[in-house]
């Protein structure tokens, strides 16, 4: 068996399990979650085992536009 189902890994989002491109967890000293607003109900929504270990992405934790529209994609 592997490592247990609730370890986080700090390297992926744990809303949508998909690559969080965090700066800090990939060794740099910045990171893009430290020039935006995280959106709080993102965060509230983090497993406890989660939180303060690993990261949102862009697309869950960045705080939507008021008006509904979606942040562009990366082609
Ligand atoms: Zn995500």
């Amino acid at each position: 068996m592997g490592r247990p189902m609730t370890t986080p890994d700090p390297t992926r989002c744990p809303l949508c399990q998909q690559d969080n491109a965090c700066g800090a967890a990939a060794g740099k000293s910045d990171c893009w979650c430290f020039s935006v607003t995280l959106d709080p109900a993102a965060l509230a929504k983090l497993p406890e085992a989660a939180k303060g270990k690993a990261c949102v992405c862009r697309t869950c934790g960045e705080k939507r536009p008021a008006d509904g529209s979606r942040w562009p994609e990366k082609p």
